[in-house]
C-alpha cells in the first residue's frame, strides 16, 4: 500500500505511522526523520534543513523533493511505504503525483488525524523523544518514562525537539494551516482521503486508522 499520512504537528503522525507501517510490513518514510539524521551527522543537506527547522518553516522544495522521491525509490519501498511529513504543500503533492504517475503507481490513501489545536499544543509541549528511535515517544504527563529523561523501551536518552518550543510551535501550525491544509482538497477530488479522530489511546487510533484503510488495499 502507498499511504500519505498527513494532520496537524502534535496529531501523532510519527507514533502512528510507526505502528501503521509495521502492521502493514511497509517502510515508514518520514522527511523530519531524514532531515534530522542528515542534521546529526552533519551533512550539506542537514545544514540546508536545519536552519528552516529551527524557525519552525518548511525546508525549501528543491531540497525536500530529491531528497523524498530518492527514498521512495528505494528497494525497500518497492511494493510500498507510508508517508508521514512529505507532501506539505501543493507543489510536493503534485511532484509526488509526478513521481508515481512516471512509475506508473498510485496511492491508495491519504489518513488524516484530526485533532482539535489545543491538544496538539499540550502534546507537543510535553513531548520527549528518544535519541536511538525517533517512534520511541512519551509525553511529561500523558506517558511519562518509568525514569526521567530515559526511554523504557530500549534506555536511550529522551529530549526535547529544538522546534517544540511554543513559539515555533505556533509558527508550524502557521505554516500547516496555510501551506499543508490545501493538499486535502488536491486529494479530496482524487477521493483518496479518509478522516479519523486523533484523540483517545494510541493503540485505539491505531486500530481506527487500520478499519479506515482496510477496504483501500485494492
Ligand atoms: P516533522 O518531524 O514532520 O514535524 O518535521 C519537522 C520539520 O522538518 C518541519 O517543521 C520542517 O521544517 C521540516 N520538514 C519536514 N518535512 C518537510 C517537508 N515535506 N517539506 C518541508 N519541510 C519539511
Amino acid at each position: 500500500m502507498r499511504i500519505v499520512l498527513v494532520g496537524p504537528p502534535g496529531a501523532g503522525k510519527g507514533t502512528q505511522a510507526a505502528f501503521l507501517a509495521k502492521n502493514l510490513s511497509i517502510p515508514h518514510i518520514s522527511t523530519g526523520d531524514l532531515f534530522r539524521a542528515n542534521i546529526s551527522q552533519g551533512t550539506p543537506l542537514g545544514r540546508q534543513a536545519q536552519e528552516f527547522m529551527r524557525a519552525g518553516q518548511l525546508v525549501p522544495d528543491e531540497v525536500t523533493i530529491g531528497m523524498a522521491i530518492d527514498r521512495m525509490s528505494q528497494p525497500d519501498a518497492a511494493k510500498g511505504f507510508l508517508l508521514d511529513g512529505f507532501p506539505r504543500n501543493l507543489a510536493q503533492a503534485k511532484a509526488l503525483d509526478e513521481y508515481l504517475h512516471g512509475a506508473d503507481l498510485r496511492l491508495n490513501a491519504v489518513l488524516d488525524l484530526e485533532a482539535p489545536e489545543a491538544e496538539v499544543v499540550r502534546r507537543i509541549a510535553g513531548r520527549r523523544i528518544c535519541r536511538n528511535d525517533s517512534s520511541h515517544v512519551f509525553h511529561v504527563t500523558g506517558r511519562p518514562p518509568k525514569t526521567a529523561g530515559v526511554c523504557d523501551e530500549c534506555g536511550g536518552e529522551l529530549y526535547q525537539r529544538e522546534d517544540d518550543s511554543e513559539e515555533t510551535v505556533r509558527k508550524r501550525l502557521e505554516v500547516y494551516h496555510s501551506e499543508t491544509e490545501p493538499i486535502t482538497d488536491f486529494y479530496k477530488a482524487q477521493d483518496l482521503v479518509v478522516t479519523i479522530p486523533a484523540l483517545g489511546k494510541v493503540g485505539e487510533v491505531t486500530q481506527r486508522a487500520m478499519d479506515a484503510l482496510a477496504d483501500r488495499s485494492g
